[in-house]
């Protein structure tokens, strides 16, 4: 079993425990405080039809972006029907984006890390914060109250690329202190994911067929060659040791904070001119 201060303390776990004794593990602990957050690509979905083997149904959470493109609306659905997702789907604030558009350009991510990441965190990072901690008091006659979350399920996994080597099955979440970030698949390869996929036969996103490996918002995924990584095709004009957004890494370019200040100021109508 593991012990406080090693990677996997919060759980009780055996030495090397796999994806299955992960999940097994963290319903019996925390039960709805454990959440699935998912964008439906194939390690999401493999979590998703594991955990629906397992019997467990916990709260499923994505993120509309509002530059998904139009194939994951629909796998969405289709994979919400077949296993009866409990889902919410939640999206970036009106007056955020507004600022955002406004402020920096519809298309800004394009010229560099910067505005890239103030995209990200507003269409992804800030979604994922509210859903993850709602306001307190927010629940009501019509949004009854419910678990708090205390440990999030993603699909990562190592071999994605330079900046996810490090990724813990079962580790603190470091974008939100007190929370655990749970990676089953965290030692998985891709051919895993694909060999599980193909013997449960677990509903594949459209995209995958037409040569992508990653998929994300459609301004910012494209199909990769042969011999590129995964990840080649997620901002491609960026380096690749950097290819994160906030969502699993709190590292930012210089000035974003100033930026991301500058911005939200606009989208509450404060002035940062006092
Ligand atoms: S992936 Fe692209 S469009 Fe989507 S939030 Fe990030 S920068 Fe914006």
């Amino acid at each position: 079993m593991t012990a406080v201060g090693e990677p996997n303390a919060g759980l009780a776990l055996p030495a090397g425990a796999g994806a299955e004794a992960i999940l097994a593990a963290a319903f019996a602990q925390w039960g709805e405080g454990v959440v699935l957050v998912t964008s439906w690509q194939a390690e999401g979905m493999v979590l998703v039809d594991m955990i629906a083997r397992m019997g467990f149904r916990p709260r499923v959470f994505t993120i509309d972006t509002g530059r998904l493109p139009e194939e994951t609306h629909a796998f969405m659905a289709e994979v919400q029907r077949r296993y009866r997702l409990r889902l919410q789907v939640a999206a970036p604030r009106p007056e955020e984006i507004a600022a955002l558009v406004g402020g920096r350009g519809a298309n800004a991510f394009y010229q560099g890390s910067l505005d890239r990441h103030l995209c990200c965190e507003i269409r992804k990072s800030r979604v994922l914060d509210r859903l993850l901690r709602p306001a307190a008091g927010a629940a009501s006659a019509a949004t009854p109250a419910v678990a708090p979350v205390v440990a999030w399920i993603t699909g990562l996994r190592r071999g994605q690329g330079p900046a996810r080597q490090q990724v813990q099955p079962v580790a603190p979440d470091a974008r939100h202190p007190g929370l655990w970030r749970l990676a089953p698949l965290a030692p998985w390869s891709e051919a895993q994911v694909e060999e599980y996929t193909r013997r449960h036969a677990v509903p594949r996103h459209p995209l995958y067929a037409r040569g992508f490996r990653s998929i994300g918002c459609a301004p910012c995924t494209r199909p990769t060659a042969p011999g590129e990584s995964p990840r080649a095709g997620r901002w491609w004009w960026e380096r690749e040791e950097k290819k994160e957004c906030g969502l699993h890494d709190p590292a930012r370019p210089p000035q974003f904070d100033v930026a991301l200040a500058g911005l939200l100021s606009l989208a509450t109508g404060e002035s940062l001119v006092s």
